[in-house]
């Protein structure tokens, strides 16, 4: 599947993780739009949250978890951080792999 994420996942292109467990990886975004820009995404590949079965909801818990371990190893959880989701073209999503934003290190400004 030509998906950038999943190749990110897979080593084609390489990347280095900040944080990885059995279901979720998270990395650096390209381009950082705080001090601390993460994106944690889940290994199996689902284009949006449109497109998680109700059956695998789960992995939604999986990455909350996972941003929880993240913002406690990274030293932001009692600052404080964001997290976003972008779905579809309202929702200014370009990589079409569901992925969670983590944005820390500053106070964040208005959402939109
Ligand atoms: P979204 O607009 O929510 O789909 O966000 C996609 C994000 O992926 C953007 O913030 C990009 O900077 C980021 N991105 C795209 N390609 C890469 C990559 N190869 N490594 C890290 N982040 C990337
Ligand atoms: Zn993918």
């Amino acid at each position: 599947m030509d998906c950038i994420f999943c190749k990110i996942i897979n080593g084609e292109i390489p990347s280095s993780f900040v944080y990885e467990d059995e279901n979720v990886v998270a990395f650096e975004d390209l381009n950082p739009m705080a001090p601390e820009h993460i994106l944690v995404i889940p290994k199996k590949h689902y284009a949006s949250l449109n497109d998680i079965p109700e059956d695998e909801m789960g992995i939604i818990s999986d990455i909350h978890k996972a941003i929880q371990n993240i913002a406690k190893q990274r030293g932001f959880d009692k600052a404080g951080y964001r997290v976003v989701n972008n779905c579809g073209s309202d929702g200014g999503q370009e990589v079409f792999h569901i992925h969670f934003h983590v944005l820390a290190g500053k106070t964040l400004g208005p959402i939109c």
